[in-house]
């Protein structure tokens, strides 16, 4: 535990320990290569001597478990939300966003909790869904966002290509900070776009080792790599006098991307990156409450939690809440105000580890990301902050779901205790809940952007709220926000869509496929479809 004069340090220092925060996530559609990025920059700053054993050797793994295995071999701190290490003086927080099977809600909501983010791509695909989805997210909070082009060791796409897609696609100017020379597959090195030196490809097997730095002036890269030099400063330059010299005022203002390539399986690019974040990436802001005011860093102690973890034991549910720290300094032990519910709540069992091992935690900065056990109370989007005066941050926004299933009471008996957990559930958002006239209340339709939101409202349904449920999958696939209530008998009307109401209010027009949302539009030119958050 701290003592009282470190403390009293903390807290005079609490805007220095802000600034010292780089706290992103990486955006990326699976088998991009996030997991081994992740390995990577942790490699990078040397909070792990070898990478390169997690991937591999067993095969796939997910990336939860991935995770895990580094904590357990190497001792480094992580929490299945946020990984933590120290880079020269910065302190980076590299928070989880769950890919693969573990898509789901949370993985949009993590986006709410950092200050940039590193979209990552593959070089042979470019942009994917996935990304194209949670950039949506970024995009909505005005997030920052670096691109990594990863994999540049492989076969792929020019590199104008992919920067052409940056542009058409999403609007966003690529402003390439490297180069790549030599094609994908046949990588020599990068151009460094801001000294003008070649920085040579030296792959490091296996990814064992730090990758080395060797550089060279222009005059020797052009002697010692010809016309695959000549080549590269030849597109850079185009790129460049198309709006894309570098200005770290657009990146900010996150109209503009600065753009590096590499290849994280093999460590380069990846030292780059790390270097990048903590030279550009946005320090902890202060944050605005509901009131509007923003919190000053070194106001006491603030808080919200993003993400909340259900244990599947029934025995005891174990949830973990996951909270960002906004302002003040987190101590362990310290009882914080739940602003939602007016009640007290001890963190004495704060889990969370920022150090080397698990339970020495005791302070936690702005930027930070503090796991507190036996959270039963907390819920997505509470606030919790420390005595006055008292803050409440804006809860977290819904987004666009992707699967839909009605839920009914496998015992009838029980419908009161259905109505009860179903009204639970989605004020949690576990699961969106929505509802019609047309299917009634006993019929409630469950909504969620991945499947493994049903597994996890199935379970507590039957064991939380003794009410097990069936679900019955719907086939829609497209989703759009129905601007105005009185168009709602028109798409109820056609055979392939309908119109469901969802907790908040909010009238969602669901239809089978683009296909139908389309022949809908061009019988019904007037009709005021919106698209919703992270329609991608
Ligand atoms: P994730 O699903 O985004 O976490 O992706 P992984 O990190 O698990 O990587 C998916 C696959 O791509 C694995 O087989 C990696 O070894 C491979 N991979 C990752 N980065 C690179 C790279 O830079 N070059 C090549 N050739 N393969 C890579």
């Amino acid at each position: 535990m701290s003592t009282g004069s470190t403390v009293q340090a903390a807290h005079a220092d609490v805007v220095g320990e802000a600034g010292r925060r780089r706290t992103f996530a990486v955006i990326s559609h699976p088998d991009a290569g996030k997991s081994t990025l992740t390995e990577a920059l942790a490699l990078h700053a040397r909070v792990i001597s070898e990478a390169g054993a997690v991937h591999g050797k067993a095969g796939r793994r997910g990336v939860t478990s991935d995770w895990m295995e580094m904590e357990r071999a190497r001792g480094i701190s992580i929490t299945s939300a946020a990984l933590q290490f120290g880079y020269g003086d910065a302190v980076v927080n590299l928070l989880d966003t769950p890919g693969h099977a573990d898509f789901s809600e949370d993985t949009y909501r993590v986006l709410s909790a950092v200050d940039s983010a590193v979209m990552l791509l593959d070089a042979a695909k470019g942009l994917e869904p996935q990304t194209l989805k949670l950039f949506d997210v970024c995009r909505h909070r005005g997030i920052p966002v670096i691109t990594f082009i990863n994999k540049w060791d492989r076969p792929g796409r020019e590199a104008l290509e992919l920067c052409d897609e940056l542009t058409e696609r999403i609007g966003l100017q690529p402003m390439p900070l490297t180069w790549p020379v030599g094609q994908a597959g046949h990588l020599r090195g990068v151009l460094d776009v801001r000294t003008g030196q070649f920085v040579e490809y030296q792959p490091t097997a296996g990814g064992a080792t730090a990758a080395p730095d060797v550089r060279l002036d222009p005059a020797a890269a052009a002697e010692a790599v010809g016309a695959e030099w000549a080549r590269a400063c030849e597109e850079a330059e185009l790129l460049q006098a198309s709006d894309g010299e570098f200005d770290v005022d657009r990146f900010a203002a996150a109209s503009a991307t600065p753009v590096l390539f590499g290849a994280a399986v093999r460590n380069f690019g990846v030292r780059h990156l790390l270097d990048l974040l903590v030279e550009l990436a946005p320090q902890p802001t202060p944050r605005a409450g509901v009131d509007g005011a923003d919190r000053p860093l070194d106001a006491p102690f603030s808080a919200f939690v993003f993400k909340v973890q259900t244990g599947m034991d029934p025995a005891h549910r174990d949830q973990i809440a996951f909270a960002r720290v906004c302002s003040g300094v987190f101590e362990r032990g310290m009882v914080v105000t739940n602003a939602v519910s007016g009640k007290p709540f001890a963190t004495k069992y704060a889990h969370q580890v920022f150090g080397q091992q698990r339970s020495t935690l005791d302070t936690a900065f702005p930027g930070d990301v503090i796991g507190l056990v036996n959270a039963n109370a907390l819920r997505v989007g509470d606030t919790l902050h420390d005595g006055k005066p008292a803050v409440r941050f804006p809860g977290l926004p819904s987004f666009a779901p992707a699967h839909f299933a009605v839920a009914r009471p496998v015992d009838l008996g029980r419908a009161k205790q259905f109505r009860k957990g179903v009204e639970q559930l989605g004020a949690e958002g576990v699961v969106q809940v929505l509802r019609s006239d047309l299917r009634g209340d006993a019929a409630p339709v469950f909504a969620a952007v991945g499947p493994m939101q049903f597994e996890v409202a199935a379970h507590r349904m039957e064991h939380e709220f003794n009410s097990p449920v069936r679900l019955e999958h719907l086939a829609y696939r497209t989703v759009r926000l129905l601007a105005r209530p009185d168009q709602r008998t028109t798409v109820d009307g056609g055979t392939r869509s309908e119109v469901l109401t969802r907790l908040d209010g909010a009238d969602l027009a669901l239809f089978l496929d683009d296909m139908a949302l389309r022949l809908m539009q061009r019988a019904h030119p007037d009709l005021e479809l919106r698209p919703l958050l992270a329609e991608g």
